[in-house]
């Protein structure tokens, strides 16, 4: 009886509030897409004779794979249960795709209205999140990080600067270009005032070069959140192009309609499920203790040069530095073919360069260079 009461007070209000917040946000998606069922392509099916997709029946010589000839599925469960693993969400929390920059992409297409719908951005940040924005048809807000807060995000401004037309808000945590960390509480506080208002995207490109942990499965508690993951920079696969949207069940089934059939090749999956093996992870555990490890010895020798007015704190796999003359930088590192990241000179990063961390040789060439500027 006492469980009984406990159920009719507490947790039926509350499981209809998350069911009434989970038909709020797939309001907030475009018509079209609410309107659609995910196309079902053929799959394949093992053993079977399969007269079905008018694929070719069998490999030709020039075929460095023999099962190429056949489409890969359609949605690659096993790669999905691996990711999904990974980042400690279920399933249906999940959708492969490639890289996360189709992730922002699908995102944008999901809830985007063109020519009426506008995202937040807070630049400095990914360029990407404007180009695929614009790419939609959709307005931008900035609210920018300002260099003399160390980037730090103003989260009264972002919630001052969204109206009733923002569908999406990107954060990028760690952030490209300056390695900063929005911290948890304030992505929380964020995904509260925007309950069923709107998307906030947290874009995690770089979150296992970080001490913080990824808030994947908070997707779990909040249906307006999306976590994008890549297999591009912890992983070492940028070259495979792969990736994950990490969402409530609701959001990842509209994202769905909208990704093309067959979107990952055999290869890619291939590719992606060595790298997710015991032995995978454990490799690629190592690379970030040694990117990091070099990160702080770059940091300190680079610090110790006259010509490095400043470097950022970074959490993730580069540093963002200010140099007194970049152009003298720019001209020794180019006699030298080292290609580092430079800005627009009218920018909020004047004199800066964000630089990868790579291998202590590599990164060798770059500090002898900058040591010889002085
Ligand atoms: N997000 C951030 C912050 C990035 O810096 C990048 C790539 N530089 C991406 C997303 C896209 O990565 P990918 O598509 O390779 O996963």
């Amino acid at each position: 009886m006492q469980i009984l009461s406990e159920f009719g007070l507490t947790k039926i209000p509350l499981l209809t509030s998350a069911m009434n917040n989970a038909k709020k946000i797939q309001g907030l998606a475009r018509r079209e897409v609410r309107l659609m069922r995910a196309y079902q392509p053929a799959e394949p099916s093992a053993g079977a004779v399969q007269l079905h997709a008018n694929e070719a029946p069998c490999a030709l010589a020039n075929s460095n794979r023999t099962n190429l000839n056949r489409y890969p599925a359609n949605r690659p469960q096993e790669l999905t249960k691996r990711m999904a693993d990974l980042y400690e969400v279920a399933e249906d929390n999940l959708l492969v795709t490639r890289g996360s920059s189709e992730g922002i992409d699908l995102i944008l297409r999901t809830f985007c209205t063109a020519n009426r719908d506008n995202v937040l951005l807070t630049p400095p940040t990914f360029e990407m999140y404007q180009v695929y924005a614009s790419l939609q048809g959709a307005g931008t807000i900035n609210v920018r990080r300002e260099r003399s807060d160390g980037f730090a995000l103003d989260m009264d401004a972002v919630l001052a600067a969204c109206n009733q037309q923002t569908k999406v808000l990107f954060l990028c945590s760690p952030n490209n270009p300056d390695g900063s960390l929005i911290p948890r509480d304030t992505i929380r506080r964020l995904l509260d005032a925007h309950e069923a208002k709107a998307i906030v995207v947290v874009d995690e490109a770089y979150i296992e070069y970080s001490n913080e942990k990824s808030l994947a499965p908070l997707v779990k508690d909040h249906e307006n959140l999306v976590v994008l993951r890549t297999l591009s920079k912890a992983f070492a696969l940028a070259g495979a192009r792969c990736g994950a949207v990490v969402a409530s069940p609701a959001l990842i089934d509209l994202v769905s309609c909208v990704i093309p059939p067959y979107a990952l090749s055999s290869l890619v999956i291939d590719s992606a499920m060595n790298a997710l093996s015991d032995a995978g992870i454990k490799a690629m555990k190592s690379s970030v203790r040694a990117i990091v490890a070099e990160k702080k010895r770059v940091q300190i020798e680079l610090g110790s040069c006259r010509c490095v007015l400043r470097t950022w704190s970074s959490e993730a796999n580069f540093l963002l530095v200010e140099f007194d003359d970049l152009e003298a930088i720019a001209k020794i590192l180019n006699t030298r073919k080292i290609m580092i990241r430079t800005f627009d000179e009218n920018s909020d990063l004047s004199n800066c360069a964000r630089i990868t961390i790579a291998s202590p040789a590599d990164n060798d060439c770059l500090i002898n260079a900058v040591r010889e500027v002085g």
